[in-house]
């Protein structure tokens, strides 16, 4: 339960992502009895519940625990961020992580070693799949070389991503598949021993920082007994995963069903859509949501003939199937409703500017922050708007090397119709929208 301006949000720890129709309905009804009404799915496929009074806190967590949404034990619930994509065991011809990130997240809730990691301490277990959130840091990180291969070897990093453009920085090393539960442990009892000498860091770039990334392989090394072979990796790098390819129809060739997912307005939902929602897993998937780390929503198993219905029904809910809508990749934080740092309502802003930029063609992902803090993203996206007073923002371009984190500079202190006319002539395929 952490503070904000309104209320505490109880962050809800989802394995992997996923919601049964029912918890979806009971997150719902907690949310409107002990919250305000907002519910956020998080760039983590977590959800937010918001607004929650202190003297409805127990309350709301007994509820939760009543829906199944609790952690292994008790101290297990900080620690259990294990991201996979939720593509992830889809196509059957390529390898399954699903098991090894389910031993993993076991591990980590059920230890008591474990349990005193940084409640920021997140593991990627990567399948290679072709849609997955891959450039999102993690503390560790695994990733089959050839994804085909049912026996593949994996590539493994610290602090990082897995490498996909040449610049990228390249792996620590490779193990065998039957390797990989032992490395990931052998990977967190190293930190958690430096540690205890060094107990101000939580992360492991602090200890990368500290050793080097040539004492750390070597002391992997030496904890495993065996090679880690760096030099037949160091060249490898992950396919590049499709872009937008969590939205609308998702088929896989040759199979019954398909995938359907589509994003509400920056991944805020209310009591009546999270219910709908349910409503629509219910008629058209396996009663299950999946949630994703792009705050969207997909629907696995959803019939190929059925699939034109249930976009229809997501859009009916107001949510974006179509990468081509602004609010289909629009990201922000809570902004001054939620955030007493907040600068300006981001959330109100980034639906006018969408609202301004529809129809335009070729609009790429805008990230709205109510502060340099960058809370809705950790990572510089292709346009950043940064509140500067209420309803005013500067606008950054991505740009590799700076020089702010954001990227360059477009344009200081604009109204979101300044900032529409801008983006909108920049990126879109027409003039100014305004004269
Ligand atoms: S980015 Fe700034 S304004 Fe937005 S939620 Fe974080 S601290 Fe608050």
């Amino acid at each position: 339960m952490a503070q904000a301006r309104d209320g505490g949000i109880c962050r809800v720890k989802l394995t992997f992502g996923q919601l049964t129709s029912d918890q979806a309905r009971g997150i719902a009804d907690a949310s409107e009895q002990f919250g305000n009404g907002i519910i956020d799915v998080t760039n983590r496929a977590n959800v937010q519940i918001r607004g929650v009074q202190p003297h409805n806190e127990d309350a709301l967590i007994d509820s939760l625990l009543g829906l199944g949404l609790g952690p292994l034990t008790d101290k297990g619930d900080d620690v259990r961020n294990v991201m996979i994509s939720p593509f992830a065991g889809a196509d059957k011809t390529r390898v399954d992580i699903r098991p090894l990130a389910t031993s993993i997240l076991r591990e980590l809730q059920t230890s008591p070693i474990y349990q005193t990691l940084s409640p920021k301490f997140c593991i990627f277990v990567d399948g290679g799949e072709n849609i997955a959130m891959v450039t999102h840091p993690h503390d560790v990180w695994l990733s089959p070389i050839n994804p085909g291969d049912l026996a593949s070897d994996y590539a493994f990093g610290i602090a990082g991503v897995p490498p996909v453009d040449t610049s990228d920085l390249s792996t620590l090393g490779m193990v065998s598949a039957n390797q990989t539960f032992k490395l990931v442990t052998a990977i967190l009892d190293l930190f958690i021993e430096w540690n205890r000498d060094h107990p101000e860091a939580s992360r492991l770039r602090h200890m990368l920082a500290d050793i080097g990334k040539e004492k750390f392989v070597d002391l992997i090394k030496q904890k495993l007994a065996i090679s880690l072979q760096a030099a037949r990796v160091r060249e490898w790098r992950r396919t590049s995963p499709k872009e937008n390819g969590h939205l609308g129809i998702v088929r896989t060739p040759n199979l019954e069903h398909c995938t359907v997912g589509a994003m509400p307005s920056l991944g805020r939902l209310n009591p009546d859509m999270l219910r709908n929602l349910a409503s629509i897993a219910d008629r058209y998937s396996s009663a299950a949501l999946q949630l994703t780390p792009w705050q969207s929503i997909l629907f696995s198993g959803v019939a190929n003939e059925h699939a034109t219905a249930a976009c229809d029904a997501l859009r009916v809910l107001g949510l974006s199937t179509s990468s081509l809508e602004p609010l289909a990749t629009m990201i922000s934080c809570s902004g001054a409703a939620g955030c007493k740092s907040a600068l300006a309502s981001t959330q109100l802003d980034g639906i006018r500017l969408a609202a301004l930029l529809a129809g335009k063609a070729d609009i790429p992902q805008i990230h709205l922050t109510g502060c340099s803090k960058s809370c809705a993203s950790p990572l510089a996206k292709p346009v950043t708007l940064v509140a500067t007073s209420a309803g005013h923002y500067d606008i950054f371009l991505h740009a590799t090397n700076g020089p702010s984190r954001f990227g360059k500079l477009l344009a200081s202190n604009r109204t979101i119709e300044e900032s529409a006319d801008l983006i909108g002539a920049k990126f879109g395929s027409g003039g100014p929208l305004h004269a």
